[in-house]
């Protein structure tokens, strides 16, 4: 690939945004910031992040809050993992790093919750290394930059894309040239139709050059979501509801959820929902279910619920226990 720094670093000195997590740069800044970002849209992140940063304004306060004040704090972001990673990786930093993130992508890719492209963020942005941060925008803006024909969900082109751009990292402007790389791929290399008019790499820019943008990046065929039929029950009794706790592993862990199985006699149905996740739909119906035993479940008074992260996945059902009082 022809150098693209130059052109890059100038469009971005004219272009980049003002976020907050770029004002100071340090990597407990750029680390929370870039988990939050994993999958999730900047305008969905900055309020959380914010909070965040008020809640937990360094890795030591993170370190040592209750997980489920984390919890509470990710709430409707979705993928819990990394909040509990988040917590799990501070705890880690504080106790074995004195506090002090390590400036080296193998050691950094070694604490819990750090891939490559979170690695490779921190280590730029943070640090100044030569190390790039490969995210979809950037694989996107690759494959067009060179009509690459391998599918862009490849690992081993990923880690290609990798080195490349790492060894083009120019010394001093590291951070600018992974983050430049990335803002390129968000804002200008869109994933449908890109504007190629206001682009610094129209020229170099193969697929341009053979008028295949729409060509690129080439995708693999997405396997269809698995469907689930799920029971969700509003267990009241006196004046409490009652919630479960979810395993520490796979979807939603660690989170409270309401409690499902086999719909008790008696039972009223109260609504539908349905949510999305990234391999699995959820089909729910819901229903009320008064003066109900106990079981694999505790019980919660209505303020109490408010202080437990609930997975937005349940949002419809919990909106219903919030009128009744619950
Ligand atoms: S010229 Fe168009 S396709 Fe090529 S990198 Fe720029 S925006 Fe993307």
């Amino acid at each position: 690939m022809t150098d693209i720094t130059a052109p890059l670093l100038e469009w971005y000195g004219k272009h980049k945004r003002a976020l907050p997590w770029r004002e100071s740069p340090d990597a407990y800044r750029v680390w929370v910031s870039e988990i939050m970002l994993q999958q999730t849209r900047i305008q969905a992140v900055m309020g959380y992040y914010e909070r965040f940063m008020t809640a937990f304004p360094s890795v030591e306060a993170l370190a040592q809050a209750e997980e489920d004040a984390v919890l509470k704090l990710w709430e409707g972001l979705g993928y819990y993992s990394r909040a509990r990673n988040l917590h799990k990786c501070a705890k880690i930093v504080t106790e074995r790093c004195d506090g002090q993130f390590p400036a080296d992508y193998k050691a950094l890719r070694a604490l819990p919750g750090i891939g490559d492209y979170t690695a490779g963020a921190i280590a730029s942005i943070a640090f100044n290394l030569p190390e790039a941060a490969v995210d979809g925008n950037v694989m996107r803006l690759h494959a067009r930059l060179t009509a690459c024909p391998t599918e862009i969900q490849n690992p081993a082109y990923r880690k290609a894309v990798q080195r490349e751009l790492s060894a083009l990292s120019p010394a001093g402007q590291c951070g600018d040239f992974s983050s430049a790389l990335m803002e390129l791929g968000e804002t200008v290399c869109l994933p449908g139709t890109p504007r190629c008019g206001e682009c610094p790499l129209r020229e170099p820019c193969e697929a341009n050059k053979r008028g295949e943008t729409a060509l690129y990046p080439v995708m693999a065929a997405k396997k269809p979501r698995r469907v689930e039929e799920r029971t969700v029950l509003l267990l009241l009794r006196g004046n409490r509801i009652a919630l479960h706790k979810r395993g520490d592993k796979g979807l939603l862990a660690g989170l409270w959820e309401f409690p499902g199985g086999e719909v008790p006699e008696g039972a009223e149905m109260c609504g539908e929902a349905v949510h999305i996740f990234t391999h699995v739909e959820w089909h729910m119906k819901g229903y009320i279910v008064p003066d109900a035993p106990d079981g694999d479940y505790q019980w919660f008074t209505q303020s109490e619920r408010r202080q437990l992260a609930i997975p937005s996945a349940f949002r419809c059902f919990a909106a219903i226990a919030e009128e009744m009082g619950y």
